[in-house]
């Protein structure tokens, strides 16, 4: 479960809690939510819950804040044992049009944050987004984009599956066959796309109540190795507002139903 489906009626000690009392044994964490609460009080409840991080939100913008603060990130990931932190490059800097200069700047700034995140013994997932996102929040758009980034910049770096930005790629079963030979598919994150969807960034549905075959997808995934948790992640507007255990509840029941394998992957929910 990642903590931003439900963060806005839920800090992070209460989420763990939620989690816990439902067998969820995988969580994604936020740096922010971290902070709310304190490091230490944070961590210690997460190890006295017995839950594990797999992923950290996140490193970017690629701006001069968001890489002032990435050694910080990649630290406190460590600290946390997540598997690996999540990179958010950011769009297209106020004024710039070019955008294959920017992917070049995102992939040496990729490059540097990767030697780090070697010395702290995490890994670098690029998730790449919707091509709707480009303009502000990434330059990583598809799962091919992000294959050759990884093939270029080697050990380390890997790719988050996420069905709500990739689910309309032609590319999808080649390109998650060709993550999974090279065995960086670092995660696996389902919701759904609503029709129509209202906002590009709040608006993702919960499993089943959009168009995306997920369990289509969770094949080609199974299919291509990966053998990790599935990650429920909604950001959306409607949800966030709900009772939080409601929606773990419903999104644990909604992955039991639609998802064959993450009852033995994801939880050990009764
Ligand atoms: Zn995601």
């Amino acid at each position: 479960m990642n903590h931003a489906t439900v963060r806005q009626r839920a800090d992070m000690l209460e989420f763990l809690e939620l989690c816990a009392a439902r067998n969820i044994r995988f969580v994604s964490i936020w740096g922010d939510e971290i902070e709310k609460v304190g490091e230490d009080r944070a961590l210690a409840r997460m190890q006295a819950l017995g839950l594990t991080a797999v992923g950290y939100n996140r490193i970017g913008p690629f701006d001069a804040d968001g890489l002032a603060r990435a050694e910080r990130d990649l630290e406190r990931a460590a600290q946390f044992g997540c598997d690996h932190v999540f990179l958010f490059t950011g769009g297209l800097a106020p004024g710039e049009k070019d955008l294959p200069r920017a992917r070049r700047h995102a992939e040496e700034v990729i490059a540097r944050l990767l030697e780090l995140a070697r010395g702290y013994g995490v890994k670098l997932a690029l998730e790449p987004l919707h091509p709707m996102l480009v303009g502000d929040r990434t330059v990583i758009t598809t799962l091919s984009q992000a294959n050759d980034l990884c093939d270029r910049l080697g050990a380390g770096l890997g790719v988050v599956i996420d069905v709500h930005h990739v689910w309309w790629d032609p590319c999808l079963a080649a390109e998650t066959a060709r993550a999974g030979d090279a065995g960086r598919i670092l995660g696996f994150h389902v919701n759904d796309w609503l029709v129509p969807t209202r906002d590009m960034l709040r608006d993702r549905g919960m499993m089943g109540d959009g168009v995306i075959d997920l369990a289509a997808m969770e094949a080609l995934v199974r299919g291509a190795g990966y053998d990790g948790p599935v990650e429920v992640e909604i950001f959306s507007k409607d949800w966030a507002e709900r009772d939080p255990a409601e929606v773990i509840d419903i999104a644990i029941e909604r992955c039991h139903t639609i998802l064959p394998t993450s009852r033995s992957v994801e939880t050990t929910a009764t």
